[in-house]
């Protein structure tokens, strides 16, 4: 299998409707890559996340983020479930993140997730960014729209291990839905580790739809 190297990516931006989605979807990616290089600048932006969950949104993504060199956490207020209607005022919040931070990976919703929110981030995500690399991160749910990945991120079973133990700390509010267990998160790393051989059996996965290729001087033609 062809590995290629995550190394030498700094900037990335990380899109979520909810305030628990990007941990749940990219958390153990994001704490090995913040673990392997200091110079990081991520992007953290969380579209809705009302009343206690600001504040559990915002300080899990600090402590996720701890120990990257360049940091934006921001949390934004369009109402919950009805992204659909609320398109523009989104739009007009993606294009002022492109206009301030070109990321080299977007980490975004899958595309065919059946939460209408989830959706229309993964579709701006893709309006938007026009000459990116975009990851599309997934979430488990009662809707059964888990899709086939095509990205694997192996993990250590430390990182899964710390990303389930800030998911259950910090997210207080979801304690009561019956999916939010660390057994819910580690089957889904055990199930996508089985998938891409991971020497740890863990992993997170993604839908890649576009990727370029580029040798030495192909640019230049
Ligand atoms: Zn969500």
């Amino acid at each position: 299998m062809w590995q290629a190297p995550l190394d030498s990516v700094r900037r990335i931006l990380c899109i979520g409707a909810h305030s628990d989605d990007i941990e749940i979807g990219t958390g153990g990616t994001l704490l090995k890559l913040a673990g392997q290089a200091s110079d990081l600048e991520i992007w953290w932006v969380v579209f809705s996340a009302p009343g206690p969950r600001a504040e559990e949104a915002s300080r899990s993504a600090n402590e996720f983020l701890s120990g990257v060199a360049h940091k934006q956490v921001r949390i934004g207020s369009f109402r919950e479930s009805y992204f659909p209607s609320e398109w523009p005022s989104i739009k007009d919040w993606f294009e002022e993140i492109k206009a301030n931070f070109d990321p080299e990976v977007v980490f975004t919703h899958y595309r065919d997730d059946r939460h209408q929110d989830h959706r229309v981030l993964s579709d701006l995500a893709w309006n938007t960014f026009r000459n990116h690399l975009i990851l599309e991160y997934e979430i488990l749910k009662y809707d059964g729209d888990l899709g086939r990945p095509n990205v694997f991120i192996p993990l250590s079973a430390e990182h899964c291990t710390r990303k389930i133990e800030l998911l259950l700390k910090y997210f207080q509010t979801q304690s009561t839905k019956h999916w939010f267990t660390g057994d819910t998160f580690e089957a889904m790393h055990r199930i996508r580790g089985i998938e891409c051989a991971s020497p740890t059996g863990r992993a997170e996965a993604f839908h890649c739809r576009k990727l370029v290729l580029a040798t030495k001087g192909s640019e230049r033609q």
